[in-house]
C-alpha cells in the first residue's frame, strides 16, 4: 500500500527528508488552486498517496509553527501567525521566504503538490522565478471549482485532526467515532480560521487575491479545471482523469 511521503522537512524547514521507498523517479509537480473549503486539502492528501508526491501546504507550515513555544518562533513567524488568526493573508515576502528556505522540497524526485501556495499573483511570479532558478517545471495547475453556498456549507462542518491534520466533515465525511480521527486517534477540532468571522475575511481575500491566479495560469496554458463532486472520491476520480492517470 502506498503511503504519504514524509513531510517533516517541509513543516519544520529542517532537512533531511525521509523519502518513501516507493518514490518514483520523476514525480508530478502540481499546484492546487481553489477557494477555502472546496476540499483542496483532501484532494492533495489523496493525490499525494496515489502519485507519491509530497503534499506541501503553506497553511500547515504556519499551523505547525503555532505549536512551537513563543521563544522558539522567529519574529517573522509570530507576525505571520497574527495575520493567520485574523483570516488574512500572510505578506508575500514572508511566504516566499519560507518557501525558498524549503526549496529542497521543490527539487525532490518524488515531486510535489503545492496546496495554498501561491495565493497571489506576486507569489505565483516568485514561484515561477524560483522554479526557473532550480530548473524545475510545473506539470500543471488543478483548479477546484464549487459554487459559493456549497463552499460555506463545507467549511462550517469541517473538522481537522490535531495530530495528523487529516480532514473530516460533520455531514459528508464523518469520522467513525465522533470527534476522533480515524487514522491516528487524534482529537478533531474546528480550525481557528474556519470560524465564521474568519471565513468571511478569507472568502473576500480569495476573490481579491487568489482568483486572479486562474487567469495567470490559464495564460501559461497550465490550468486544468476540476468541477468538485458530491464526495471527495468523485472529485478525486475527476482529478486523475484530467491528469491522465489510471484510477
Ligand atoms: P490554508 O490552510 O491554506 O487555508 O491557510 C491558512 C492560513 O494560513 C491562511 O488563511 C493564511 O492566513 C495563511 N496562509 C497559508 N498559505 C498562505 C499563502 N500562500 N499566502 C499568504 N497566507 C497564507
Amino acid at each position: 500500500m502506498k503511503t504519504q511521503a514524509d513531510r517533516t522537512a517541509w513543516l519544520t524547514g529542517k532537512p533531511p527528508c525521509i523519502t518513501p521507498p516507493n518514490q518514483p523517479q520523476k514525480g508530478w509537480r502540481l499546484v492546487l488552486l481553489g477557494a477555502p473549503g472546496v476540499g483542496k486539502g483532501t484532494q492533495a492528501e489523496l493525490l499525494a498517496v496515489k502519485l507519491g508526491a509530497c503534499h506541501l501546504s503553506t497553511g500547515d507550515v504556519f499551523r505547525a509553527a503555532k505549536t512551537l513555544a513563543v521563544c522558539d518562533r522567529s519574529p517573522a513567524i509570530n507576525a505571520a501567525l497574527d495575520y493567520m488568526r485574523r483570516g488574512e493573508l500572510v505578506p508575500d515576502d514572508t511566504v516566499l521566504g519560507m518557501v525558498k528556505e524549503r526549496s529542497d522540497c521543490l527539487t525532490c524526485g518524488g515531486g510535489f503538490l503545492l496546496d495554498g501556495f501561491p495565493r497571489t499573483v506576486p507569489q505565483a511570479e516568485g514561484l515561477a522565478e524560483l522554479l526557473g532558478q532550480l530548473g524545475v517545471k510545473l506539470d500543471g495547475v488543478l483548479s477546484y471549482e464549487l459554487p459559493l453556498e456549497e463552499v460555506l456549507e463545507r467549511i462550517s462542518g469541517r473538522r481537522v485532526c490535531s495530530q495528523c491534520k487529516a480532514s473530516f466533515h460533520l455531514v459528508s465525511l464523518k469520522p467513525k467515532v465522533e470527534g476522533v480521527c480515524d487514522h491516528c486517534g487524534g482529537r478533531l477540532f474546528l480550525r481557528e480560521d474556519d470560524r465564521p468571522e474568519a471565513v468571511r475575511v478569507r472568502m473576500q481575500t480569495y476573490e481579491k487575491s487568489t482568483a486572479p491566479l486562474i487567469d495567470f495560469y490559464e495564460r501559461k496554458a497550465l490550468l486544468r479545471r476540476v468541477r468538485c463532486g458530491a464526495t471527495p472520491d468523485v472529485t478525486f476520480a475527476r482529478s486523475l482523469q484530467i491528469l491522465g492517470v489510471s484510477a
